[in-house]
């Protein structure tokens, strides 16, 4: 079996569909090397190892240690130098690559191989002793904190106050014989802490890291990122040993990421950031602010013009926009990272659309590239510009979006703060993985170092969060809680407001408007709803709310709820003398006074959605829902009823229910009372009259709510049909017996709408109202994966549609099929709903282009 993967001189074991056994890293480094790019040699070594290795209480089998010295030595040939070698030494890199990049999540050490006697010869061999001891104590750095988990500021400090003492700024005025020194300070420090003097053996050194990457799988870091991002943890990671190239021989070396095109707006353009004369991480670390790509074009002009072909090649082969990490060795060129960049939704939507255009992508294709819940973020706030601000600083505007917030200076206080529902702006000099947790919680961030792909800026745009970074002109104090900026003091709790798209960082709280969408999105909707096949409609119970969900490109109303008619104010109180009266000749006085209002809202609603269907559902919570809780609204409704405050509260009383959910509500309610039910038809019937004598197209369809019984449909709709014939009747599917039932049920309906919310709650026993507690814990305990109430549990509820579905269209071929819970705005269960063939799915009208996205990419 094979378990290692070798690379190097235009060859590779593997290639870039082989993730799940070579990591995305190790895949694509494969596939870079077979394209002939200027990889260095190397091996990958699979995940499979890295979950036997965790399993098998971290040993290494005779098999595993057999290939990797073949591959090393493949390796060795490959790069005409020898591991561990006293005169010609090879150095390798050990990288860390799970199957879906994980940015920082684990830990690369580099320039691996040094020990007294490598680190003599590469500075022989190079003629460049600085840069050879240079390598030796960023290893011993790397080594000490993955290999050996030793807390990394005992050395940055021992760097900083070595820097101070000599009086210099950058880490690269240390020369030759000051690096030496450091290496002897270093491996005191390690000596001390890890009580054993620093492995000499490379051999030894190499076998280490590797075993350290893959524990580092099982880090706290690792784990939370996989939780949030609900990545399994049953994958393992691979570990890449990559012949080292060196970014920091000097003026004509350095290092960099670039991305293809501009991963924030989309822009075709060639976007990155370069260091000269450094190493690694140094360009995501943010210590050294990093140059923009297109100096690399005046400083290095043939090494930028090998860069824009990779750029090409890499492009049109993965035909996605690429992130790619080089490094320049005197003059030389090497890639040693490529993958799809991760980026803003406005720059996705660009990119599928630009690249559609460019025809590398099919209309089809593009919409499979651009992930439907991330379609909420462009409807993020921007900054009203009629706002009065008063800007403090400026930054990098490194993720869009407009946010205000109150400062805090640690992750763990974002946490905490976020927690007792403030919102928060998380400021540090600059973020790291450990912040993770914390940068959740926020709702932005503002970093003083760093440049457009540190770690605050990569994380910013993955989250959808609004992001300044390099705002220099901040001064932050961790310690106090406080920073200083353009002679203003802020401290920790004060409000501020970003704006990501500008980089502006303002003091206050500035009004932030809703998006307006671009034309990229309108483009892509109109793919969207040329490939889908199922309607999309909204719920919506205003005419607001309905033309709102229009400008979404909503086709009708799934569900228009009436009840929210009832609790406008100067309706309440006629809304109170109908549920209290003591007959039905009271009762019905009252409703005669509540006609007039429901027939305009509907004459108001049905106009905003003209030449769509509008599903109307008759009244259905519970009636004391409407009733006053209050002592003072019980002594005011008693005075307007002109009852004594007893007399009122005993009829209040009366409507009280012990479990009011499973209660007096719905249809229950409607035959139990028909006058009710019985005047809002009639205020649909006048309504559709009024709108059709202005000349107006309306469909409205009339829906009768927690239906379990079929002679209740059957009830209900006779005596209704009666006052508005030629209606469509229909009822929603929530309670089981229904969904059991749905071919008798189907008989009296022309429609179904699967009201799944109350679908869930009723098929599993768990109150809407009381269930986060222990969902919380279930979905922690891996009892549940998902809220049920969030995504469809198909397993279950699924089951009972999927039924109703069938013995609905048995009994009643015609009858057309909706879902209007929740549900319907969630891409996993619009995939759902589309495998089932319902007609449409209705959602609330901020969801709809998500929705619309979903049904397109269910129907590719
Ligand atoms: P991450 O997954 O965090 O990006 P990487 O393994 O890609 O970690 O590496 C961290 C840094 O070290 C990157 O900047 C990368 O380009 C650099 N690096 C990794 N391997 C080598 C190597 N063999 N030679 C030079 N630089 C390397
Ligand atoms: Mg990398
Ligand atoms: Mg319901």
């Amino acid at each position: 079996m094979s378990f290692v993967y070798f690379f190097g001189s235009g060859y590779a074991d593997g290639n870039a569909s082989m993730k799940s056994e070579l990591g995305g890293k190790g895949a694509n480094l494969a596939e870079m090397t077979a394209l002939g790019l200027p990889v260095p040699a190397g091996f990958t070594i699979s995940t499979r190892v890295c979950l036997d290795y965790i399993k098998e209480g971290s040993s290494f089998s005779k098999e595993l240690i057999l290939q990797v010295e073949s591959a090393l030595k493949k390796t060795e040939e490959a790069m005409g130098a020898k591991f561990a070698d006293s005169l010609n030494p090879l150095l390798v890199s050990v990288r860390s690559g799970a199957r879906v990049s994980m940015p920082g999540m684990m830990d690369t050490v580099l320039n691996l191989g040094l020990n007294e006697i490598t680190v003599e010869a590469l500075s022989k061999k190079t003629e460049n002793p600085r840069f050879a001891y240079d390598s030796y104590r960023r290893f011993i750095q790397m080594y000490s904190s993955v290999v050996k988990d030793l807390e990394t500021h005992y050395m940055e400090d021992e760097l900083e106050s070595y820097k101070k003492q000599c009086g210099y700024k950058e880490d690269t005025e240390l020369t030759a014989s000051d690096l030496k020194e450091l290496i002897v300070l270093f491996k005191s420090i390690y000596q001390k802490h890890i009580m054993e003097s620093f492995p000499e053996d490379p051999y030894e050194q190499l076998w280490n890291a590797i075993g350290a990457v893959f524990k580092s799988w099982n880090c706290p870091r690792a784990k939370k990122y996989r939780e949030i991002h609900s990545i399994s943890n049953d994958w393992g990671t691979a570990v890449n040993i990559c012949s080292m190239v060196y970014g920091n021989m000097g003026e004509t070396s350095g290092t960099g990421v670039c991305f293809t095109r501009d991963p924030s707006t989309g822009e075709n353009i060639f976007y990155g950031e370069f260091l000269i004369n450094a190493q690694g991480e140094d360009v995501v670390a943010g210590l050294r602010t990093p140059k923009s790509l297109y100096l690399l074009e005046k400083e290095m002009p043939e090494v930028f013009v090998q860069l824009e072909s990779v750029r090409s090649k890499l492009e049109r082969h993965y035909q996605d926009v690429q992130d790619i990490e080089f490094t320049i060795q005197e003059s030389k060129l090497y890639i040693l990272q490529t993958r799809n960049a991760k980026r803003t939704t406005q720059a996705a939507l660009k990119i599928a659309i630009d690249f559609t255009k460019e025809g590398l992508l099919t209309k089809e294709e593009a919409i499979l590239r651009v992930n439907a819940q991330d379609l909420d973020k462009l409807l993020h706030p921007t900054l009203d510009p009629r706002a009065h601000k008063q800007i403090i600083a400026k930054g990098l505007p490194a993720s869009p979006g407009a946010v205000s917030g109150r400062v805090v200076f640690t992750a763990l206080e974002a946490e905490s703060w976020a927690a007792r529902g403030e919102l928060v702006i998380l400021v540090r000099d600059e973020t790291s993985p450990e912040d993770i947790g914390g940068m959740y919680s926020s709702q932005g961030f503002l970093t003083a170092r760093g440049g457009m792909t540190s770690h605050a800026a990569v994380v910013a745009r993955q989250m959808g969060k609004c992001c300044i970074a390099g705002c220099s002109s901040l001064n932050i104090s961790q310690t106090l809680k406080s920073m200083k900026v353009a002679g203003i003091e802020i401290l920790e709790g004060d409000w501020l407001t970003l704006d990501g798209t500008t980089g502006e960082v303002m003091i206050g709280k500035v009004e932030t408007k809703n998006a307006e969408l671009s034309g990229d999105f309108t483009t892509f909707m109109e793919w969207a709803r040329e490939i889908r096949t199922m309607k999309v409609r909204a719920n919506a119970d205003t005419p607001r709310d309905a033309q709102y969900a229009r400008s979404f490109g909503a086709e009708g109303i799934g569900l228009c709820r009436t009840e929210h008619m009832f609790f406008e104010e100067n309706r309440l109180p006629v809304v109170r003398q109908m549920i209290l009266s003591k007959n039905n000749i009271e009762r019905k006085l009252a409703l005669d006074k509540l006609l007039p209002f429901q027939r305009d809202d509907f004459v108001g609603i049905l106009s905003a959605m003209e030449g769509f269907e509008v599903t109307i559902r008759l009244l259905d919570p519970p009636l004391h829902e409407f009733l006053p809780h209050t002592d003072k609204d019980m002594m005011i409704l008693a005075a307007q009823l002109g009852l004594s405050l007893d007399d009122l509260g005993q009829r209040v009383r009366s409507l009280h229910e012990a479990n009011p959910m499973l209660g007096h509500r719905g249809c229950r309610l409607g035959i139990s009372h028909p006058e009710i039910y019985e005047m809002q038809v009639r205020a649909i019937l006048e309504a559709t009259e009024i709108c059709k004598a202005q000349g107006k197209k309306v469909y409205p369809e009339i829906m009768i709510p927690l239906v379990g019984i079929e002679s209740e449909l059957k009830w209900l709709r006779e005596r209704l049909v009666k006052i508005a014939p030629h209606f469509p009747f229909g009822t929603m599917i929530e309670v089981p017996r229904a969904a059991l039932t749905a071919d008798k049920i189907s008989r009296h309906a022309d429609f179904f709408s699967f009201g799944t919310n109350d679908l869930t709650q009723t098929t599993y026993g768990f109150s809407r109202d009381d269930s986060a507690p222990f969902l919380r814990v279930y979905k922690q305990e891996s009892i549940l994966e998902e809220d049920p109430f969030a995504v469809i549990d198909q397993d279950g509820v699924g089951r009972l549609i999927k039924y109703a579905c069938e013995l609905g269209r048995q009994e009643n071929p015609n009858i057309k099929l909706g879902i209007c819970g929740e549900h319907g705005g969630e891409p996993s269960s619009v995939q759902f709903c589309n495998s089932l063939g319902l007609n449409y799915v209705s959602c609330s009208p901020f969801r709809i282009p998500i929705a619309m996205l979903a049904a397109a990419q269910a129907a590719v």
